[in-house]
């Protein structure tokens, strides 16, 4: 069967269809592992709210107008970087997922600020930060969007994992009024690109879509069997997050509807038919409060970074859940929320994609 006929068929599946057969992929795990739920403890050091791109979704970037009298932050200063380190060290987080608007310093705001830290340029602050944060046994994941090729090369060595969600590769997001329109990095094919980069290098990568932005089901669909593609390439794609959009008052993007629950749980349930047991199925458990369980019955079998302090920046209104809440949540149908690492275990021993340095991290660590 070549993939024209599995996307038609995928399509036009049930729900209960997509559901049997997710069952009958998980069956295919060892026993021990089927019931398996993970998550990453982690914080967020979120750099700069400057962005090239003004996506209609966004409520993180530096144009809209921020609640509660929160300021932009043009370059996070040291002082508020030690708190958030000396919190994720109390909390015993392993992960510290590094992130920024996409190129800030293409602003003369932050170069100004890059400048006064003696700092030649915002790639090279990064890698000094993920350095730091391995004396800490802090793992870095770093996202700043859109990198080349010798960015990700220096930056590898010092991150555990990185990511850069592919969202859609819809075009129609690029027409007048689209969330798009006004999104130079958003270009699939810039994506796309930085994704085979990060995996000609070996970097453990997180990708994923961002559903209920102006995209059909086709494009969905399309989006999971190119991310399937670009994998059986490389080989470096650990997990693949599918996160929905989430309406806020004073965003560009106001939809007369917002995507249903059904229709997620679609796209989750077909991904896991397309990509089986070989890459985790994610989502982000503070956007699907409510119904953590539909979805870990439609595959997904990873909860994301979970924080136990600081707060979800692209959607600062809805609360991370605590972890106990959710173990709860898992246990009382007999999953088992299990701790793991911004690198998947997988991905410790393969062959060149986790680097000296992070290996020695992660020996440090006691999880
Ligand atoms: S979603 Fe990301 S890339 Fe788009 S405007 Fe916001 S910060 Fe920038």
């Amino acid at each position: 069967m070549n993939i024209q006929d599995d996307f038609e068929q995928l399509k036009n599946l049930t729900l209960k269809k997509i559901k049997e057969k997710v069952k009958d992929i998980v069956a295919q795990l060892p026993t021990n592992e089927q019931k398996v739920i993970t998550y990453s403890k982690n914080f967020t050091i979120s750099l700069s709210n400057y962005c090239q791109n003004f996506c209609g979704y966004c409520f993180y970037n530096f144009r809209i107008p921020k609640l509660d009298g929160q300021s932009n932050v043009i370059l996070l200063g040291n002082e508020q970087m030690q708190t958030l380190i000396q919190m994720g060290i109390r909390y015993n987080c392993k992960e510290a997922l590094i992130m920024s608007g996409e190129k800030p310093d293409s602003f003369k705001e932050v170069k100004d600020e890059l400048k006064k830290r003696d700092c030649s340029d915002f790639i090279e602050f990064v890698k000094d930060i993920s350095n730091y944060l391995l004396d800490f046994n802090l793992l870095p994941h770093t996202n700043l969007g859109i990198l080349t090729i010798d960015d990700l090369r220096l930056l590898k060595n010092y991150n555990a994992s990185m990511g850069l969600m592919l969202e859609s590769t819809s075009m129609d997001l690029f027409k007048k009024g689209g969330v798009h329109e006004r999104s130079p990095g958003k270009i699939p094919t810039k994506r796309i690109n930085h994704i085979k980069n990060a995996g000609k290098l070996k970097i453990p990568f997180t990708t994923g879509l961002l559903l209920g932005i102006g995209e059909s089901l086709d494009d969905r669909i399309k989006d999971l069997f190119l991310i399937k593609e670009i994998h059986e390439a490389y080989g470096h794609i650990q997990e693949v997050i599918i996160q929905n959009f989430v309406n806020k008052p004073g965003i560009p993007y106001q939809p007369k509807k917002v995507i249903n629950i059904k229709d997620i749980l679609r796209i989750f349930g077909t991904a896991k038919i397309i990509f089986e047991n070989e890459i985790a199925i994610q989502v982000p458990p503070n956007l699907i409060s409510g119904y953590e369980i539909e979805f870990i019955e439609m595959g997904v079998n990873d909860f994301g970074g979970i924080s136990p302090f600081s707060l979800d920046y692209i959607n600062p209104e809805k609360i991370w859940p605590q972890i106990d809440e959710l173990k709860n949540i898992c246990e009382a149908k007999n999953y088992i929320l299990q701790e793991r690492l911004p690198i998947y275990d997988k991905y410790i021993q393969k062959n060149g994609f986790c680097p000296e340095n992070i290996k020695k991290t992660i020996d440090n660590i006691n999880y």
